[in-house]
């Protein structure tokens, strides 16, 4: 009898403490939160300018690689848009970016039947003077080169043929398991006496559209070049190379490192409200590979940042810390943009409260990487229940920090001058995202309207909870 008592007792105190907080979130702060928060969804999704912002983007400018006047292009673009909103400061930061160009010439094929194949040079890659011809020799990427050993590979072209895992579920990690072979694969193979490496394709897909990416050499003293092959004509080299195990391969290729040439990042702030002298800033990437029109990569990081001032605005709220958004110059090929906003943000002793990066595509929203204390990171957690409503609650908890542009703002602890910073990077959802990335496909027609907004959305609720609650 006693017992049950004391159960029953038990049950009642944890029934009047549910009611006090089910009571506290919904008539308390969080309520008008949430509130706000479906505010800025409405506005995203019902008057955003995300979509129109990025077609411009796309079709007006079109892809915007380092050193291009399509390039130049981009930052004025970038510019005259920040200067059309109701930003307070609007301006260029000047950066010295690398200059490769692709050239007029990009050819490989299969000496004795003249089989053509899609490639691609890879960015940062040496031209092949006159052309190559050797013969082939296929490894499973860069773990794969001390098996077949220097009498297999020396004189021969390396096909690095490391394949997507299609088990793994978010397909940014089987891309870190893979990219090696395309940014170190021609050095490495160097070593070995390569004189060549075709790297397939960083996508799950199998079609004909080689992808292009970076790529850099330890020793500048034995450079060789590198070009991205599609996955279908990697697939084709190998059954090829079975039936003939001598082909012969050509590669022909003119790229070429120029000297560095003067860009901008291009940075726009609303000043804050009480502490001004403290920052969040929110970038993506301006610059894109040549091949497609960088939709995913970068153009939707850069309207759904860009964005995220106007569902500022709409909502009449005035933030407390300043808030800017930086469009960054060169993440594709060096990362200078990222690496020069946090020179400057040093040498100015700048508080950053917070720095969000966007360069993961247009796709469903799922949530942010998180790079923070675990006491901060406890408390943007707290959040989760008011973003749930929009699907995009994700809150992981990264080492790596947030992003290319961003990290260079913590991982050198002299840069910040607040331990406390967060670093996070905007989560969507991975599945399409390297059907397009660094490929002729990455196209404006390739984003979905709706899918965007929502980022935008999920974006602006995160800077909104960030400004109020730290
Ligand atoms: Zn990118």
């Amino acid at each position: 009898m006693k017992k049950v008592n004391m159960k029953l007792f038990n049950r009642s105190i944890i029934l009047i403490f549910s009611i006090i907080l089910i009571f506290s979130n919904s008539n308390g702060q969080y309520s008008k939160d949430s509130i706000q928060i479906r505010r800025i969804f409405d506005m995203a999704l019902e008057n955003g300018t995300a979509y129109k912002n990025l077609k411009s983007l796309c079709k007006d400018v079109g892809h915007r690689f380092s050193g291009t006047k399509q390039a130049d292009s981009a930052v004025n673009w970038g510019y005259n848009l920040l200067k059309s909103m109701w930003t307070d400061t609007v301006y260029k930061l000047p950066v010295m970016v690398p200059n490769w160009k692709r050239g007029n010439i990009e050819r490989a094929y299969i000496f004795h039947d003249d089989t053509k194949l899609n490639i691609s040079s890879l960015g940062g890659s040496v031209g092949t003077k006159k052309r190559i011809k050797a013969k082939l020799v296929v490894a499973n990427g860069i773990e794969d080169l001390e098996r077949l050993g220097e009498k297999n590979i020396r004189g021969k072209i390396v096909l690095f043929n490391k394949a997507f895992d299609p088990k793994t579920i978010n397909v940014f990690e089987t891309y870190g398991a893979c990219v090696g072979q395309r940014y170190s694969g021609a050095s490495k193979a160097a070593e070995y006496g390569a004189v060549g490496v075709l790297v397939r394709s960083m996508t799950l897909q199998n079609d004909n559209h080689p992808h292009t990416g970076s790529m850099s050499y330890t020793n500048k003293n034995h450079m060789i070049p590198a070009a991205a092959i599609s996955t279908e004509h990697a697939e084709l080299l190998v059954e090829k190379l079975r039936e003939k195990p001598n082909l012969n391969l050509v590669m022909k290729m003119n790229c070429k490192l120029l000297p560095d040439v003067l860009s901008y990042n291009v940075i726009a702030e609303i000043k804050g409200e009480t502490e001004p002298e403290s920052v969040i800033t929110i970038g993506g990437h301006l610059d894109s590979w040549d091949l497609g029109e960088g939709a995913h990569d970068d153009g939707a990081g850069i309207v759904h940042c860009i964005e995220v001032l106007n569902l500022i605005k709409a909502n009449g709220y005035r933030p407390k810390h300043t808030i800017r958004v930086v469009l960054f110059m060169n993440e594709e090929n060096g990362g200078k943009g990222g690496q020069e906003y946090a020179n400057w943000v040093k040498t100015r002793g700048e508080k950053q409260i917070m720095a969000l990066e966007s360069d993961a595509g247009g796709h469903t929203p799922r949530g942010f990487s998180i790079s923070a204390p675990d006491s901060i990171f406890d408390k943007i957690a707290s959040f989760k229940p008011l973003l749930e409503p929009y699907g995009c609650h994700l809150f992981k908890k990264s080492t790596w920090g947030g992003g290319v542009d961003i990290n260079p703002l913590k991982l050198d602890s002299t840069l910040s001058i607040n331990p406390n910073m967060i670093l996070m990077g905007f989560i969507p959802d991975s599945h399409r995202y390297f059907d397009y990335h660094h490929a002729e496909t990455d196209v404006f027609e390739n984003v979905n309207k709706r899918e965007l907004e929502l980022g935008a959305g999920a974006i602006g609720s995160i800077v909104y909870l960030i400004d109020k609650y730290f």
